[in-house]
């Protein structure tokens, strides 16, 4: 079992920052999202110290993408496609400029994006709206899903 202490440790030998972070993310199994759970007390992405104390403070995004998927090229900006600013998986991350980031970012919504994780596109008889969350959710994918858990409950 991990203990806090076991945590210190892996930490001195020398984890990545991208290891330490994923050390400390659950997957969400709906929207697939790597929630960081680092500092629940941070409103927005999360951050965190890549050398020692009083060093600078990188994004965990751009951190686990730089360390899964390579540097993130100068002037790019990492958007989430998930929407979920606290999400770390590499997957759902896109290296765009900033520009095209206030575009498609919280400024604007979800209204920016043409279509889901799975490409499906947004049409208005393919959206709908999370009354929860606020989220936009694809009901192609809705259906596939529904469709896989029959699939499971028959087999089963
Ligand atoms: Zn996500
Ligand atoms: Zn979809």
């Amino acid at each position: 079992m991990e203990t806090k202490d076991s945590s210190v440790k892996l930490y001195v030998r020398g984890m990545s920052a991208a290891e330490r972070i994923l050390w400390r993310c659950y997957e969400d199994s709906e929207s697939g999202c790597w929630v960081w759970t680092g500092d629940p007390g941070c409103p927005r992405y999360g951050q965190m110290r890549i050398g020692g104390a009083g060093s600078r403070k990188e994004a965990t995004h751009r951190l686990v993408y730089a360390a899964l998927r390579g540097p993130i090229p100068d002037g790019l900006v990492i958007n989430h496609l998930c929407f979920n600013i606290r999400c770390v998986n590499p997957g759902h991350l896109e290296a765009v400029t900033a520009r095209e980031n206030v575009l498609y970012g919280r400024h604007n919504g979800w209204h920016g994006r043409a279509a889901c994780l799975h490409g499906h596109t947004y049409t208005d008889e393919n959206t709908r709206v999370d009354p929860k969350s606020g989220a936009r959710k694809c009901k192609t994918c809705d259906r596939n899903r529904a469709q896989e858990y029959r699939d499971r409950k028959r087999a089963a």
